[in-house]
């Protein structure tokens, strides 16, 4: 199954945490667009890091969120 992984934007504060601790480098800072973007959704291993890290519950995860 494509899993499925957004960004609030409203939400992010661009800590930046989600880039550190994704393994596979999902998550990329678009310093133009002063926003995280999501690049490679299909490479993620579930590991649910960036679900658990995010200080403002910005990332929906279609695998690692409660609610998508
Ligand atoms: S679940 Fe893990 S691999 Fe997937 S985007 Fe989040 S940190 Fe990266
Ligand atoms: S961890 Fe959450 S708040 Fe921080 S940059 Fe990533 S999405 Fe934004």
């Amino acid at each position: 199954m494509k899993i499925r992984i957004e960004i609030i934007s409203e939400k992010c504060i661009k800590c930046k945490d989600c880039i550190e601790i994704c393994p596979v480098d999902i998550f990329k800072y678009n310093s133009e667009k002063e926003l995280v973007e999501i690049i490679n959704p299909n490479e993620c291993i579930e590991c649910c890091g960036c679900v658990e890290i995010c200080p403002t519950n910005a990332i929906i995860h279609s695998i690692c969120s409660n609610s998508y």
